[in-house]
């Protein structure tokens, strides 16, 4: 049968065979850009080609890698959140090999010593001292045999960062909270779910926008939101001072409405609104930079890049810029810090248990937006909010970032290991892209001793009980190797072929989990410990 003469826009209408097949994959929770690696036996020599998951958290890249990830960040929050008894992070004993390559280093680290003393050069056994420092990381162990190299100036960190105004207590070990308990013996370890935002820059509406735009202070606003990530920290270091045991959290960055970051935190234990507000109140972080005031070198009249030097020349006077350490000495004692940022004295708290429906609601809120960009979580839906997301753009696009930022040359300072290339407003920090609002950090925080587990163990752990649902043993992983296909080769597969093969090897697995799932229910009824993949 031929088929019927359509029109254009008949045609037009009918789906893309290729954009089916990727929402399809999607749809079964497939990952939509697979990377192909060729796994090769080592005792037959055959080789098998496997999709692995890109792992990206962007909704926008990867629907089901995203939602993978955000699924796991919640599984993360949920095991730590109402922990009864300490988690385990003790250390493995080192094995020979990593004994080996510490015994290996310390010579190493004594003969140079020896030659550094005597005069010599030493830069040939500092590289085989790093060469050493990779094979340990390599062989296992975690951070560095010696700290790293103190910073040259000190001046800065002599100013006062802590809080004078908290009661400091000695910081136990400890990091669960307080057990209540019922006359009737029944205890409860109550949790707690905390927000905390900035500060107000100006009276904003419903929508998020200002009232008053020219009253809105954009500066500030680009500011706290660069510097929002070591505000929390200072919060949490407060908090521990404060309630003297090693306490815990799980925190989610997100936007408010008027684009300014805040800061949802589930913490391990309790404390009184009263006491918060105390902490919150003796929190600050002061940024000893250099002043901005003054704009000295503007889009005409651009530092000039000295190759021979590897540093930036004033274009008028044809003097070296000062360099980000000079900048830092010329500030005074009776200096200002460039910025101290704060939190809004308005907070969020509420206490939660385990287990219950408002822990469950609170999980969900925390991870809800974790898919998406800071600034694709309120999309500007008027003109008003619009210009607002434009005029904190432009606010952000000449704040410094970090002290490496290009914007330095803009008032006239050497940013930090300059390069050549660097131009005000062109600063490739995350800082200035608008999907960033300013904010650089990560956007899920967690304490080392939440859960006790990283992303990766808790991947490990859901993808142990798939295999165990489906009664597969993992095959021993040194019997493989692993090489990524490239374009050229001969069995790479193209990305439309790749998602064929998704699709079809999710709907294999949906299958074999479900009839996996019947036979464990029939006999009889077992506990359900998880989610399909
Ligand atoms: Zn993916
Ligand atoms: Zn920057």
């Amino acid at each position: 049968m031929t088929p019927a003469r359509t029109t254009r826009a008949q045609r037009l209408a009918m789906p893309l065979a290729r954009h089916v097949v990727r929402d399809l994959a999607a749809e079964h929770g497939g990952c939509v850009r697979p990377v192909q690696l060729r796994r090769t036996d080592l005792h037959t020599g055959r080789t098998e080609q496997v999709l692995v998951p890109c792992g990206h958290t962007l909704a926008t890249v990867c629907p089901s890698c995203a939602d993978r990830n955000k699924h796991l960040r919640a599984t993360q929050c949920r095991e730590g959140w109402h922990l009864d008894t300490e988690p385990d992070i003790t250390e493995d004993e080192p094995s020979d090999e990593q004994r080996m390559w510490i015994e290996c280093r310390s010579q190493m680290q004594k003969q140079r010593d020896h030659a550094h003393a005597a005069g010599a050069d030493t830069t040939e056994l500092d590289e085989l001292a790093a060469d050493f420092d990779a094979e340990i990381s390599r062989s296992g162990m975690r951070g560095n045999v010696l700290p790293a190299r103190p910073e040259r100036r000190h001046r800065s960190t002599r100013r006062r960062q802590d809080a004078p105004g908290l009661p400091r207590r000695a910081i136990s070990p400890r990091t669960i909270g307080r057990t209540y308990t019922a006359p009737d013996g029944t205890t409860y370890r109550p949790s707690m779910f905390l927000t905390f935002t900035c500060d107000s820059y100006g009276t904003v509406g419903q929508g998020g926008s200002p009232a008053n735009p020219a009253a809105y202070d954009y500066q500030r606003a680009a500011r706290d939101a660069i510097h929002f990530a070591a505000l929390f920290d200072r919060l949490i270091q407060n908090l521990r001072r404060f309630l003297g045991y090693d306490l815990q959290y799980f925190a989610v960055i997100e936007p408010q409405k008027r684009l300014a970051p805040h800061v949802h935190v589930a913490i391990r234990g309790t404390m009184s609104r009263s006491e918060l507000r105390q902490v919150l109140a003796a929190t600050y972080h002061q940024v000893w930079w250099p002043r901005t005031d003054t704009v000295r070198c503007e889009d005409a009249s651009l530092p000039v890049w000295h190759e021979a030097t590897g540093r930036y020349l004033d274009p008028a006077s044809g003097e070296f810029l000062p360099a980000w350490d000079q900048a830092l000495d010329a500030i005074g004692t009776e200096d200002e810090p460039l910025h101290t940022a704060r939190f809004g004295s308005r907070f969020d708290a509420k206490g939660v248990l385990a287990g219950t429906p408002d822990s469950a609601r609170c999980i969900g809120y925390l991870t809800k937006y974790l898919t998406k960009q800071l600034g694709d979580c309120h999309q500007a839906t008027t003109a008003a909010q619009t210009s607002h997301a434009d005029r904190l753009a432009d606010a952000l696009r000449y704040e410094p970032c970090a002290p490496t930022c290009a914007n330095w040359l803009r008032y006239g300072i050497q940013p930090k290991n300059p390069r050549e290339g660097m131009r005000p407003g062109r600063c490739t920090g995350k800082a200035h892209r608008r999907e960033h609002l300013g904010y650089a950090g990560r956007r899920v925080l967690v304490s080392r001793k939440w859960s006790g587990k990283t992303l990766a163990d808790h991947r490990t752990d859901r993808r142990a009980w798939l295999l165990e649902t489906l009664g597969i043993t993992e095959p021993d992983p040194a019997q493989y190797t692993w090489t990524p296909v490239k374009p050229g080769d001969p069995d790479h597969m193209p990305p439309a072929q790749r998602l064929l093969h998704v699709v079809a090897d999710r709907q294999r697995w949906h299958t074999a989990l479900t009839e996996a799932r019947r036979r464990a229910t029939e006999p009889a009824i077992l506990s359900a410990t998880g989610t399909a993949a």
